[in-house]
C-alpha cells in the first residue's frame, strides 16, 4: 500500500490499516491485522492440513505446485494491477521483477524436487561398509513461518512458499502490511493450482502478527527483510532452538576496473541503482571507479540519469517510492551527502506531484563518511566514489557492516574471479549486478548484518525437510563383536581394526 495508516479498529476490537498508493496517494483498500489467537488458529489448521500434504509423494505435489503458474499467467492483468496500485512500480518491472520469476521459480522448484528429495541410498565408507547400509529420507518440518517485505512482494513470498509447500510442509505467509494483497497473490495462486485451503495461509498484519507467527510455535521461520527485525526473530527462533533463515539488507557494491567495458558498465550501474526504484536488497548502492576512467564513466551516467524518465504514467522508466517512510530515509541520506560536501549532479529531490516520487539522482564526490556508502538507501540514487586502484575499491567495499552481494566489472574475467573471492559478500557478479537472487540453483545468502543461511541452491528444498539417515544392519547376527560382554578378544579386535584399519597405507580405502 505504500501508506499505511492505523484506522478504527473493527467491530470485533481488531486493529485495521488503510491503504494509500504511492500513485497519486489515493486509498486503495484496508487490511484487518491478524491477533495472535487468528496465528495461533491458522498453525492449529496448518498442522492438521499438513499431515495429508505431507503424506503425498513428492511427484504429486511438484505436479500441483507447477499448475500455480497457469494461474500466475492467468491473473496476469489483475496482479499488474495489484501491484501498481501497492508499489507503484513499472509495468516492466511488475513483470520481470515479480511474475517472471515467480513463474521461473515455481518451475525450478517443482522440476526439482523429486531429484532432491527423493530417498536415496548413501554409499558409506570405510570399515563400516561391508557391516550396515545407509539410507537417507527427507521428512517434512511441519508448518513454516514465512514473513516477507514490501519490495519484492510476490517474488519474495513464492520463492519460499513454493520450496517449503514441495517438501511437505504448511506455509503460513505474514506478508508486509505495505503490500499486503500482492503476496497474498502467490497463495492464491497456489490455492487454484490445488494447494488445500489450510496447507497455505495468508495472515494479514504488521509486526505484531509477524512476531506472534514466531512466537507461535512452528517448525521454521523463513524472513526476508530489514537487519532490525531479522536480528529480533533470530533471536527469537534461537530461544526456541527452530531453524530459520534470515535474508537481510545490503550496501552492495560495484567495483568498475580500468579495463571496464565503460559503456557497458555505466548502464549497468544506472539500471542497477534505479530498478525498482532503487528498493532490491542486492541493488548497486555504491560505485567505486577507478580515476583513470571515472571522467569517461561518469560523464556517461550522468547522462543516462538526466535521460531518465519517471512517473506514475506512461513509458517510464522509474515508478514510485514504494512506502513513504522509505522516501523520508532517501531524502535524509541524500541531504547528508550535499551538507558533507557531495556533488548532486542530477536529481536528489522529491517530487510529490504524482505520488512518492524521488527524482532520479547522481551523487559523486563522495566520501565514505556518509550516509549515502554506509546505510542502506533503497532509492533511486547513484553514487560514484573515485579510487585510486583496485585494491582501494576491495578495501572500501569490504569496509561496511553489510555483505549481501556484490559486482566487478572488467573485461579480464579471471581477474573479476579473483576480485570477486576478496569481496566480503554471500555473491558476487561479473559484468552484471542484481541477478543472484533469480538463479535458483546458487545459494543466496548475505555476510555480516546481510543475513544467516542461505536461501536457494541446490540445498535450499532438504534445508526444508528432515533429512532423515537411516542405518540398516547388513547381516542380523545374533550379536555384534564389539557389544558385552567386554572381553579380552574385544578388546584385542578392536586395537587390531585400529592398527591395520588406520596404522597402514591401507587407510586410504578405508576413507
Ligand atoms: P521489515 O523488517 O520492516 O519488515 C519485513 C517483514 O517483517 C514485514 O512483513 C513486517 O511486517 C514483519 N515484521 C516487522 N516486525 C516484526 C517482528 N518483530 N517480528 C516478526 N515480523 C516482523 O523490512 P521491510 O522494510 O519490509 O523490507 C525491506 C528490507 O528487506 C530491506 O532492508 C531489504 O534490503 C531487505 N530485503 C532483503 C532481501 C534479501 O533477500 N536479502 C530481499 C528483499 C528485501
Amino acid at each position: 500500500m505504500a501508506i499505511v495508516e492505523a484506522l478504527e479498529p473493527g467491530a470485533d476490537g481488531r486493529r485495521r490499516l488503510g491503504l494509500r498508493s504511492p500513485l497519486g496517494e489515493t486509498p486503495i483498500g484496508e487490511i484487518t491485522v491478524a491477533t495472535p489467537e487468528d496465528v495461533a488458529d491458522a498453525i492449529r489448521r496448518a498442522r492438521i492440513a499438513q499431515k495429508a500434504w505431507g503424506a503425498r509423494t513428492v511427484e504429486e505435489r511438484a505436479a500441483i505446485v507447477n499448475r500455480a503458474i497457469d494461474s500466475f499467467l492467468a491473473h496476469q492483468e489483475d496482479i499488474i494491477a495489484t501491484l501498481r496500485a501497492e508499489t507503484g512500480k513499472t509495468r516492466p518491472e511488475c513483470v520481470f521483477m515479480e511474475i517472471l520469476p515467480s513463474c521461473d521459480f515455481v518451475n525450478y522448484w517443482s522440476h526439482r524436487a523429486p531429484k532432491d528429495l527423493a530417498e536415496h541410498k548413501r554409499k558409506m565408507h570405510g570399515y563400516l561398509r561391508p557391516l550396515k547400509r545407509l539410507q537417507i529420507a527427507y521428512r517434512p518440518l511441519g508448518v513454516v513461518g514465512v514473513i516477507t517485505p514490501w519490495n519484492g512482494p510476490l517474488s519474495l513470498a513464492t520463492n519460499p512458499t513454493a520450496q517449503a509447500l514441495l517438501a511437505g510442509n504448511a506455509v503460513l505467509l505474514k506478508p508486509s502490511e505495505v503490500t499486503p494483497e500482492s503476496s497474498a497473490w502467490a497463495v492464491r495462486c497456489f490455492h487454484e493450482a490445488g494447494v488445500p485451503a489450510d496447507v497455505v495461509q495468508v495472515l494479514y498484519g504488521d509486526g505484531e502478527t509477524g512476531a506472534a507467527l514466531v512466537r507461535g510455535g512452528v517448525d521454521k521461520i523463513s524472513f526476508t527483510g530489514s537487519v532490525r527485525t531479522g536480528t529480533k526473530i533470530g533471536v527469537a527462533c534461537a530461544e526456541q532452538l527452530i531453524p530459520c533463515t534470515l535474508e537481510l539488507g545490503g550496501k552492495d557494491a560495484m567495483i568498475v576496473c580500468a579495463d571496464a567495458n565503460v559503456e557497458r558498465a555505466a548502464r549497468g550501474a544506472v539500471f542497477n541503482s534505479m530498478l525498482n526504484t532503487g528498493q532490491v536488497c542486492m541493488g548497486v548502492e555504491r560505485v567505486y571507479v577507478v580515476e583513470e576512467i571515472a571522467d569517461e564513466f561518469e560523464r556517461m551516467v550522468r547522462e543516462q540519469v538526466a535521460a531518465l524518465r519517471y512517473g506514475a504514467e506512461g513509458e517510464v522508466d522509474v515508478g514510485a517510492v514504494f512506502w513513504d517512510k522509505q522516501l523520508d530515509i532517501i531524502r535524509h541520506h541524500v541531504e547528508d551527502a550535499r551538507k558533507r560536501g557531495a556533488r548532486i549532479d542530477v536529481g536528489g529531490e522529491v517530487d510529490r506531484l504524482q505520488g512518492l516520487f524521488f527524482k532520479p539522482t547522481l551523487i559523486t564526490n563522495v566520501t565514505h563518511e556518509m550516509d549515502i556508502m554506509r546505510e542502506e538507501t533503497f532509492g533511486p540514487v547513484v553514487a560514484i566514489m573515485r579510487v585510486g586502484s583496485e585494491a582501494e575499491a576491495i578495501r572500501l567495499a569490504n569496509d561496511s557492516e553489510y555483505g549481501l552481494s556484490a559486482s566487478v566489472w572488467t573485461r579480464d574475467v579471471e581477474k573479476g574471479i579473483r576480485i570477486a573471492k576478496q569481496i566480503e559478500a554471500g555473491s558476487v557478479c561479473i559484468n552484471d549486478a542484481t541477478l543472484a537472487y533469480g538463479v535458483p540453483e546458487a545459494p543466496f545468502g548475505g555476510l555480516k548484518k546481510s543475513g544467516l543461511g542461505s536461501v536457494n541452491g541446490l540445498g535450499a528444498l532438504r534445508a526444508y525437510s528432515h533429512e532423515l539417515p537411516i542405518v540398516i544392519d547388513r547381516w542380523g547376527l545374533d550379536k555384534e563383536d564389539h557389544w558385552y560382554p567386554f572381553t579380552e578378544k574385544t578388546q584385542r579386535n578392536l586395537e587390531y581394526t585400529l592398527k591395520y584399519v588406520f596404522g597402514t597405507k591401507l587407510r586410504r580405502f578405508f576413507s
